[in-house]
């Protein structure tokens, strides 16, 4: 199965993603993990995209797309995968398009997880209070950014999908459980 997952930040889908992964056996492709990964080396990419990502703005559509163009040709996302985090943009919808075209890839569904901002505000806020290690972009500044971008970039992926009948649009209020049911059975 190949999918992507959209959703704002606070919605839970890379957890969501990653337990999808494990059910389905495919490889999670987060642009997330993958970027942080890249500043956590200190390699010479990261430390341009470092600063933005710490501040919650996007990277180049043209960066990103170049790493996932080469990911998915990999012989461990033959059988299916899940992208957690890409495409962002319209522009790298269009491009990723092109990537699916030039390799006959077809994409079986594209979910997206709802929840309302005063939820995902919480959520955030109580994410990076919890946590020992948080996010350098879990911060009061750039949480409400990150979900504004969200907005303005991402959210117009949405339509774009659903044009193509591939969306499956999940309540993302609740227990994980109950979400990841929800994702389960509409997958099915
Ligand atoms: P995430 O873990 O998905 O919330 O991503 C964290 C940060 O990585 C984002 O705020 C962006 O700075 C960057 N990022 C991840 N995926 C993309 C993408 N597809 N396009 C641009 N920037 C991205």
């Amino acid at each position: 199965m190949k999918i992507v997952f959209v959703g704002p930040p606070g919605a839970g889908k890379g957890t969501q993603a990653a337990r999808l992964c494990e059910h389905l056996n495919i490889p999670h492709l987060s642009t997330g993990d993958m970027l942080r990964a890249a500043v956590n080396q200190g390699t010479e990419i990261g430390a341009i995209i470092g600063p933005l990502m710490r501040d919650g703005q996007l990277v180049s559509d043209k960066l990103i797309t170049g790493v996932i163009r080469e990911r998915i040709q990999q012989e461990e996302c033959k059988d299916g995968f899940l992208l957690d985090g890409y495409p962002r943009t319209l522009p790298q919808a269009t491009a990723f398009d092109e990537i699916l075209n030039e390799f006959s890839i077809s994409l079986d569904r594209v979910v997206e997880i709802r929840v309302p901002d005063d939820e995902l505000m919480r959520r955030l806020i109580g994410r990076a209070a919890k946590s020992e290690n948080p996010r350098a972009d879990d911060t009061e500044e750039a949480i409400p950014h990150r979900i504004q971008v969200y907005k303005s970039e991402t959210e117009p992926l949405v339509d774009f999908y659903e044009k193509k009948n591939l969306l499956l649009p999940i309540d993302g209020m609740g227990t994980m459980d109950e979400v990841f049911d929800r994702i389960v059975k509409g997958l099915q």
